[in-house]
């Protein structure tokens, strides 16, 4: 039996802050919302009340090999990739005017999906369309070069696009980790599945009838939401599928690893968990940092993959540090209700990670250490968790090495630069790391001494689409945004010829 299309009709949905838009629920393969073979479909959550907001389809392995098929055909057998590579950017500039357009609508739908703030949401999905326009600007950036051997020879190279790429993501920033990957992967040529995480798939599918909208033509984009080990196990083992985009945690990054190599050698990029040092040195200006840390560990929950969930402060400022981070917490960071514009801090995002970030909270004082503030739940209802703040810790705990992934952090004590240093490095992980001093000295050296793909320096979590970002050690390879993602997306053929 072939393959049966059955459209299906969005559904409309008023977000808690009033406002009532089309949700597509169906599978988007080939620029049509579809439903899935198996006719199987996925109770999405708010997490702030543990309601059901609406019914996805969920993909069976028929339907991704469905969307692979018309990846395929857009990529080989349409001018997609081929054509002046400014056409592809006039696409992006569309989507990212048609982003700007729903901007509010989209913020309310991830703060309804995932629980972060609103105001929050308004800066995701502001990055995501910053991310998309650069995409754009980028698209016919891709120039070879001339090399030169000698009189007997012309040489040149020309950067072309990879194929069809699997694209899977988390659930901790919906939108923004799309648009990370979706619009450098677009502006080279490339055709893409994703695969939203299945707490989270609404703006996936809303961004989805953006792209047609725009007139990105058929099969160029497909998302496709569906359990990971299925979906996800169905793209990294397909052998039409040349490269993978994965972001996530490192136990799955490393079966995508090694599922894509088993199956047909796909090139690989891996985003990956982090344990992420923030270190405070004596010269500090406290007042600087104080929000620095927060937005370290505090921003989205702590649900973010360079959180800096590890604070490491200089002995002479140690004792004053831990007075001032439990006052200026207790003062500002209200939990709850994310669309109340008052709330610093929403809900984490699905039960499974609530429970965890609990499980880790019972660890950390079963291990002996002090709790500075918080340490229990928020609310009876949703899934809030205050922010955590331990100390008193020593470096073997499982609260300092495992991540965590949550409004979760510990405090230790160093004595010299040297110390301090080697503190933060001995991780398995290597995503983020923060400096907080006012001496440029201390600031430059300690940059490069630290093993991690991004340093941050007075100031924490602060991302720009202009600026790359990727991990270190077990945090993953290859890169996102910056320059450095469109070397991730394209290929080099060499041409060479003897006169
Ligand atoms: P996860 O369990 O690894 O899931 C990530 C994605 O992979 C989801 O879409 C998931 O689908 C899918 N997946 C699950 N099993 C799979 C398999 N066997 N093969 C292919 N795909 C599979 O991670 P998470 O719990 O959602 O996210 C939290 C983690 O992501 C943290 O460790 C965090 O550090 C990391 N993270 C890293 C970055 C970065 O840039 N480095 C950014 C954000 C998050 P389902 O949703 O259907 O399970
Ligand atoms: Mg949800």
């Amino acid at each position: 039996m072939g393959y049966k299309i059955v459209e299906i009709a969005p559904k409309s949905i008023t977000t808690p802050n009033g406002i009532t838009y089309e949700q597509p629920v169906g599978l988007f393969i080939n620029n049509q919302f579809i439903k899935s073979q198996n006719e199987k479909t996925m109770a999405i959550e708010n997490p702030s009340t543990g309601e059901n907001v609406v019914e996805v389809c969920s993909a069976a392995k028929e339907d991704v090999d469905y969307a692979v098929d018309c990846a395929e055909h857009a990529f080989e057998k349409t001018d997609w990739a081929s054509q002046d590579p400014r056409i592809r950017g006039r696409y992006l500039s569309k989507l990212a005017d048609l982003m700007e357009e729903n901007l509010e609508l989209m913020a309310s739908i991830e703060t309804m999906d995932n629980g972060k703030t609103i105001a929050l949401s308004r800066g995701d999905v502001q990055l995501a369309i910053d991310c998309i326009r650069d995409a754009a600007a980028y698209s016919d950036k891709t120039d070879g070069r001339s090399v030169n051997t000698g009189d007997g020879y012309v040489n040149y190279t020309i950067r072309e696009p990879i194929g069809v790429c699997g694209q899977i993501i988390p659930w901790n920033f919906p939108l923004m980790m799309l648009a990370w990957k979706v619009g450098p992967a677009l502006a080279m040529g490339n055709c893409i599945i994703l695969k939203p995480a299945s707490a989270t798939p609404l703006n996936a599918l809303f961004f989805a009838s953006l792209t047609k909208k725009a007139g990105i033509p058929d099969g160029v984009v497909n998302i496709v939401p569906g359990p990971g080990g299925m979906v996800g196990t169905a793209l990294t083992t397909h052998p039409k599928v040349r490269k993978v985009a994965f972001t996530g945690s490192t136990d799955i990054g490393k079966d995508i690893a090694v599922k894509s190599s088993g199956s047909n050698l796909k090139k690989i990029t891996l985003e990956l968990g982090g344990k992420s040092a923030h270190l405070v040195f004596d010269d500090a200006d406290l007042e600087k940092t104080l929000p620095n840390l927060v937005n370290g560990i505090f921003k989205n929950a702590g649900q973010i993959c360079s959180s800096g969930s590890r604070i490491y402060a200089q002995a002479g400022i140690y004792d004053k540090l831990l007075a001032a981070f439990k006052e200026y917490i207790e003062k500002n960071l209200k939990v709850g209700d994310p669309f109340d514009e008052s709330n610093f801090q929403g809900a984490i995002t699905n039960k499974e990670q609530y429970n965890t970030i609990l499980k880790y909270i019972n660890i950390g004082k079963d291990e002996g250490a002090k709790v500075l503030t918080g340490g229990k739940v928020a609310s009876e209802k949703g899934y809030f968790i205050k922010p955590t703040v331990f100390y008193d810790v020593n470096e073997d705990m499982r609260i300092v090495k495992e991540e965590i992934f949550g409004p979760c952090v510990t405090i230790s004590k160093f004595e010299t630069i040297e110390d301090g240093v080697a503190m933060a490095n001995d991780s398995e992980f290597g995503l983020g790391a923060g400096i907080e001093t006012e001496n440029l000295s201390t600031a430059l050296k300690v940059a490069k001494m630290l093993h991690s793909g991004t340093v941050w320096i007075n100031t924490y979590n602060d991302f720009d689409s202009r600026v790359p970002f990727g991990g270190y050690k077990q945090s993953g390879y290859g890169r996102e945004m910056g320059s450095e993602v469109y070397e991730c997306y394209t290929q080099t053929k060499a041409v060479r010829i003897k006169l």
